[in-house]
């Protein structure tokens, strides 16, 4: 009697030891698999969820996220909580950033081309992005994939006129920016330079913002100093018919530095030097987009003059970095934003030619008044001061502009077939 009740008592024990045990297992195994969930990269958790978002990212064109993407060690909790439906829209992910890292930031022509790329990296980066544009050379659909999304906001707005908003940072590109659009109304383009920096550096004054000036190579006009650093004053026409924006730059400069030295406003000045990439406009007569086009129509690649004269290229997610870095860095004296790869432009025909294929011939045609020489920026400043050089190789860009160039003609035939 005495040895049954002693082993149903040495049993009980062992029942309840093994269900604690077993308990304890199950409780270890839950925390394991929640901790597993938020740090298991995403593609082991989620491929559709990753598919979805390289779609999106190659319908945008977002170059500076698909490079983000790489390590892939975004957490699936993360993106899922920012990859979500506002209404029936699906957007791109967004970082979540804490209150005191996430800014509010203006981009003033931030529909244009390279607005557009920045309006994405910066939402990317979870900041709260407000565009102000007036449609003149850009257009809704660069931002249209973020329209609803909580933290962005679209303003149709001239910045000849006065702006109140409450802002951390401003980035100032609102300018036409291909000399057929800066040409097309010399007075605008004035007005837009000089009234408009000066209405968003009083901007800038009132909120305590930072403001980073888009400024240009043109500032240094028809070089007599190669390549051009950016202690050199340049060589420009003020009459000539570039001056509307070469000089409407440099007095955009001056009216920085005044508002720095009178007013304390923190200001950067990004000197940017010929960029392309998806989202230029088909039409804008600037030289890449308008060889592409010509080369993807079969029609002849216009070279203005000899062809003798060089630029140099950057591709569009480089500029962005480095704006992104100079806007953010401590450095404010101009710095340099370009791709020191120089070619002649009858050697950029060539390139642009084997790239597409095809058999359009080169042909040179009357060349441009005023048209600079040679091209090549100095970067040694922005490696310096920002840690910062291009990255991505010219026949690289040039690929991935000539697929959107062909996307962008297929949609554009196909809407002409439904016009009829
Ligand atoms: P873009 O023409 O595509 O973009 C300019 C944007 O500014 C457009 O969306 C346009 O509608 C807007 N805009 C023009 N006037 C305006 C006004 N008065 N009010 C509000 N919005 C206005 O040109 P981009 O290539 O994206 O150039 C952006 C900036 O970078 C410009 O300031 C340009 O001078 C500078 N930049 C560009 C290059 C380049 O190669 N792309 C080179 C040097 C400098
Ligand atoms: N401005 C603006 N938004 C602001 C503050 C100023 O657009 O939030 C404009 C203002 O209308 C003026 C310009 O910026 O035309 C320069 O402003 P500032 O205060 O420097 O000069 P002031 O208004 O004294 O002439
Ligand atoms: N260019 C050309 N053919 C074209 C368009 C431009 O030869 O169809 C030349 C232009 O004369 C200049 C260079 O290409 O020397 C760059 O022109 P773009 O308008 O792109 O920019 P810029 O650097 O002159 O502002």
């Amino acid at each position: 009697m005495t040895i049954s009740v002693s082993v149903f008592a040495f049993v009980q024990r062992r029942v309840k030891v093994f269900l604690l045990v077993f308990l304890i297992t199950i409780l270890v195994a839950c925390w394991a698999l929640t901790r597993s969930n938020e740090s298991v990269p995403v593609t082991r958790l989620s491929k559709k969820l990753m598919q979805e978002i390289q779609q999106k990212i190659e319908v945008h064109n977002v170059e500076m996220f698909k490079q983000a993407l790489k390590p892939i060690n975004l957490k699936l909790s993360e993106l899922e909580r920012n990859f979500q439906d506002y209404g029936k829209k699906r957007f791109l992910p967004v970082k979540y950033l804490a209150e005191k890292d996430r800014k509010r930031i203006l981009i003033t022509g931030g529909a244009g081309f390279v607005g557009s790329h920045l309006t994405d990296a910066l939402m990317m980066a979870g900041h709260e992005v407000t565009v102000a544009d007036n449609y003149f050379t850009g257009r809704k659909q660069n931002v249209e994939h973020w329209i609803g999304h909580e933290n962005f906001e679209l303003i149709n707005h001239d910045i000849v006129e006065p702006l109140l908003i409450e802002v951390d940072q401003i980035y100032h590109l609102a300018s036409p920016a291909s000399p057929p659009n800066y040409m097309y109304n010399p007075i605008k383009t004035i007005k837009t330079n000089a009234i408009g920096t000066l209405n968003m550096l009083g901007l800038a004054k009132r909120v305590h913002a930072r403001l980073l000036l888009a400024s240009t190579s043109e500032v240094y006009g028809d070089p007599e100093q190669h390549p051009q650093n950016e202690d050199y004053w340049g060589h420009v026409n003020p009459i000539g018919p570039r001056a509307c924006y070469d000089e409407g730059k440099r007095v955009a400069e001056t009216m920085c530095y005044a508002y720095a030295k009178q007013e304390h406003v923190e200001v950067r000045v990004a000197r940017i030097f010929n960029t392309f990439g998806p989202r230029m406009h088909m039409s804008d007569g600037r030289v890449v987009s308008n060889f592409i086009m010509q080369a993807l129509q079969d029609k002849p690649l216009t070279v203005y003059g000899s062809g003798t004269q060089t630029r140099s290229f950057q591709y569009v997610s480089d500029l962005v970095n480095g704006l992104i870095l100079l806007m953010n860095s401590n450095y404010s004296k101009p710095v340099n934003i370009g791709n020191p790869d120089e070619h002649t432009i009858m050697q950029f025909a060539q390139i642009i030619k084997k790239a597409v294929g095809g058999k359009a011939p080169i042909v040179n045609v009357k060349k441009m008044e005023d048209d600079p020489q040679r091209r090549k920026p100095d970067i040694s400043r922005a490696l310096k001061y920002l840690g910062w050089k291009p990255s991505v190789a010219l026949e690289v860009g040039i690929n991935r502009t000539i697929e959107y160039f062909k996307r962008e003609l297929h949609k554009s035939k196909k809407s002409k077939l439904v016009d009829l």
